[in-house]
């Protein structure tokens, strides 16, 4: 489904094309697609056009995303999520939640932990302050 929605993808600046697949705890899949605008700031990325897709759908909890991405035809297997991204994952997913990158020849697998160790939580912020 993340390759599906790449071809979607709205990359004319960079032309670097990605989509993601998340899926729900409840079973759900959501579909993003990165957005490039004129004014490049504006962009978005799939991952978390994806999760704003599930957020607007009443999805909270999540199990695993799909991130196919790349500039050339093909996706590049070793695309990994931006900084952004992964603390979009850890507002909403456990530190076991999984992450896929591929073309779906190649996969890579990593979970939310090994991408964003020492992650920011306004919880544990606050009650580290006391
Ligand atoms: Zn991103």
């Amino acid at each position: 489904m993340a390759l599906a929605a790449r071809e979607q993808a709205y990359a004319p600046y960079s032309g670097y094309r990605v989509g993601a697949a998340l899926l729900a705890e409840d079973g759900r899949v959501f579909t993003g697609v990165n957005m490039e605008n004129g004014s490049y700031g504006a962009a978005i990325c799939a991952e978390r056009s994806a999760f704003a897709a599930a957020v607007g759908a009443g999805a909270r909890r999540f199990k695993a995303i799909a991130v196919a991405g790349g500039r050339g035809a093909e996706a590049d297997p070793s695309a990994p999520p931006c900084g952004i991204c992964r603390q979009v994952m850890a507002e909403f997913c456990a530190p076991d939640f999984i992450v896929i990158l591929g073309n779906g020849a190649a996969l890579r697998r990593y979970t939310l932990e090994e991408l964003l160790p020492l992650r920011f939580e306004l919880e544990e912020q606050e009650n580290a302050g006391g």
